[in-house]
């Protein structure tokens, strides 16, 4: 870090995790930028304590009210989507810390990645929906993209020293991704389909922001880091398994050629993996407690069950090398879980979402991904569609 770090998604679980780690450093970076979307008071807060160079709130109606809190600070304000690009993008940082949630984090991820930075991913849509535009244009730039999603983080610790994201793993038999199976795991299908939001966001092991924690209770968050780790891993999917194991503590494994299982254990706390991405390849101080292997006495793994977690199969069925499947996967979830959460959809009924938008995009042959703007394209298509699924009868709760 010899520049200064941009947060993008500053306000949010791994923002906030983000700024405790670099805050705990003895020489911390200088922060560029902070981010936010529309918690305006969060990042006024956060940027009197922090003083970045500037503080960009997304939603431009909020841009006058950042202004009248900062005055005097000495932080420049920035409003709207482009100024969020722009930030991720500019010469002032050589880090960015991608943690805005959903598919609004593409453009200044792809931003900062453009501007050939080390970029430190943990929103993972963006690679679930331009997974291969993303690692193209990292390879273009020479920007160097880091996991923070910590089963992606924990397999780039397993891999060989000096393996940089993007290219195929040598020596490596299988990549496999452990899943703490959700705050669902032993719950049946017909109880699943009574559980309310609170039950969903309530995960057992990590302190996580409302999307991911649905996607987690719906198992989905696994099925999109299946995703995640074919385009960040250069890893064909069939090489890429799930394994259920509810503590939490083994965060993913490289089953090598050889028959030797390398894990990467820890407490389960994402200021490890963020400690490990920004120190990269030194190892900082996290702050997390240290993992007390007695204490966590028994460590238990189980097959994950696609019967009971559907999205586990349409996430994996939508890998197919291209885009335009993972685009629509990606997209009609997040309006299925955000509709889930306003009490406007079923539990049950995210996954029929789904899978009625992936099917309409077949019927459609909407498959064009060649480029961002076809990305870009498809994600409407498939919001529009399953927003009108969503409020025909047929799902409603
Ligand atoms: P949160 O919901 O806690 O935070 C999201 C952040 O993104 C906030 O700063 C929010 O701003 C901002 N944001 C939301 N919508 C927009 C938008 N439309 N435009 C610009 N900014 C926006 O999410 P998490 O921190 O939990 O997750 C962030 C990402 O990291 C997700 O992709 C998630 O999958 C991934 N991740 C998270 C983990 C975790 O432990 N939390 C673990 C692994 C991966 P505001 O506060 O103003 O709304």
């Amino acid at each position: 870090m010899r520049k200064g770090v941009v947060i993008l998604g500053a306000t949010g679980s791994i923002g906030r995790s983000a700024l405790e780690v670099m805050a705990g450093l003895e020489a911390p970076p200088p922060f560029e930028a902070l981010t936010a979307y529309r918690d305006v008071d969060r990042l006024v807060a956060l940027a009197w304590k922090h003083r970045p160079r500037v503080a960009v709130i997304a939603d431009p109606a909020l841009g006058s009210a950042l202004a009248d809190a900062l005055r005097g600070s000495g932080v420049e304000v920035a409003a709207g989507v482009d100024a969020l690009a722009d930030v991720a993008g500019d010469t002032g940082s050589d880090t960015v810390i991608s943690a805005i949630v959903g598919a609004a984090g593409l453009l200044p991820t792809l931003a900062a990645v453009r501007a050939g930075k080390r970029v430190l991913i943990a929103n993972k849509e963006p690679l679930v929906m331009a997974g291969g535009i993303v690692m193209a244009a990292a390879r273009a730039a020479g920007a160097e993209i880091l996991p923070v999603d910590s089963e992606h983080n924990a397999i780039f610790q397993c891999l060989p020293a000096g393996y940089c994201c993007g290219q195929p793993p040598e020596g490596v038999d299988r990549l496999i991704l452990t899943a703490s199976g959700g705050p669902f795991r032993t719950w049946s299908r017909a109880e699943m389909a009574q559980a309310t939001p609170a039950q969903a966001v309530a995960h057992p092991n990590w302190d996580m922001g409302a999307k991911i924690s649905v996607d987690s209770a719906t198992m989905m968050n696994k099925g999109l880091e299946v995703i995640e780790a074919h385009w960040l891993f250069a890893t064909p999917a069939e090489q890429i398994d799930i394994v259920v194991h509810p503590q939490s503590i083994v965060h993913s494994l490289v089953a090598y050629r050889d028959g030797s299982f390398l894990a990467q254990m820890g407490a389960p706390d994402m200021r490890i993996p963020i400690a490990n991405a920004l120190g990269h390849p030194d190892r900082l101080p996290s702050g997390a407690a240290p993992l007390d292997l007695v204490r966590a006495g028994t460590l238990h793994f189980e097959a994950a069950d696609a019967e009971r977690f559907p999205c586990l199969r349409l996430a994996r069925a939508a890998i197919d090398g291209t885009d335009a499947a993972p685009t629509v996967l990606n997209a009609a979830n997040e309006v299925a879980v955000e509709a889930f959460l306003a009490e406007r959809l079923a539990f049950d009924a995210i996954a029929a979402v789904i899978e009625a938008t992936l099917e309409g995009a077949g019927r459609l042959a909407v498959r064009d991904s060649a480029d961002l703007d076809a990305v870009i394209g498809l994600d409407a298509w498939a919001r529009s569609f399953a927003s009108e699924r969503i409020a025909g009868a047929e799902y409603t709760k």
